[in-house]
């Protein structure tokens, strides 16, 4: 059985404070135990936010990170420094990361195995742009950030991580993929890690849906076989929408 996963990415929003206020007002909401909740507050405030919801079931991840250790990289966060700060995950290869700061397949997977390697379990996001659907290349878009983004791994460290299918023109737009295209879209990447990695990691590995995903639309969504959760970003900075969520799912 998949855990239901859901989690807030909160992107470039909230001073700690807020963070802070907000990562409390989650934590303190009933825990449904069929859920998984993980909260991406900006780095400024993951330390502080991973200490308010120590000792709950609510999870921290960062929004990206650098593979390197350490070292002369201005401006960026290591494994190492998101594993200190009190994260479990971290999300990797966000579509805004690959469009607006040039990551590519082969940066996410260094990062991928940085994150594994720091005991830290990677959330992959996959997508593809309107241009592409349009153009019919959704399944091969996805097959190759999936193939790219886990290659080198093992059955076993593919079977712990999530994959977040993201489609682009879903992120932000209140657009969101039908329940039959994301199931469809989910469905097909099982079944790329089923032929790169086997059976068993297709199995258990959960694929999230992410794109305008709220209240209304969650319960639906998260119905489909193969949607195993949801990355939520707009409407996880609001307590009750997010919460409307989980409770959708
Ligand atoms: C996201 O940032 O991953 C996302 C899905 O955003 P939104 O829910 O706002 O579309």
């Amino acid at each position: 059985m998949r855990k239901t996963i859901i989690a807030g990415n909160w992107k470039m929003h909230k001073t700690i404070a807020e963070a802070v206020t907000l990562a409390e007002a989650i934590k303190s909401q009933n825990p449904n135990p069929t859920v998984e909740i993980v909260i991406c507050p900006p780095f400024t405030a993951l330390a502080e936010v991973a200490k308010a919801v120590q000792g709950s079931p609510v999870a921290v991840a960062a929004q990206n990170m650098h593979w390197e250790v350490q070292g002369a990289f201005t401006g960026e966060v290591s494994p190492a420094m998101v594993k200190d700060a009190g994260c479990k995950y971290v999300v990797l290869g966000h579509s805004e990361r690959r469009q607006y700061f040039g990551e590519t397949d082969e940066t996410v997977n260094k990062k991928v195995k940085a994150a594994i390697a720091h005991e830290l379990i990677p959330i992959v996001c996959v997508g593809e742009t309107l241009e592409q659907r349009e153009a019919g290349q959704t399944e091969d878009v996805v097959a190759t950030q999936t193939k790219g983004g886990l290659a080198g791994l093992s059955a076993q460290e593919v079977a712990d991580l999530v994959i977040a299918y993201e489609p682009v023109w879903a992120i932000g737009t209140g657009r969101t993929a039908s329940d039959d295209d994301a199931q469809q879209v989910n469905a097909y990447i099982r079944s790329v890690v089923a032929e790169v990695f086997g059976k068993e990691a297709a199995e258990a590995v959960r694929i999230q849906y992410g794109g305008s995903v709220k209240p209304s639309n969650a319960e639906n969504l998260l119905a489909k076989g193969d949607i195993d959760g949801a990355l939520v970003g707009g409407a996880s900075l609001k307590i009750e929408d997010f919460q409307g969520i989980i409770d959708g799912a």
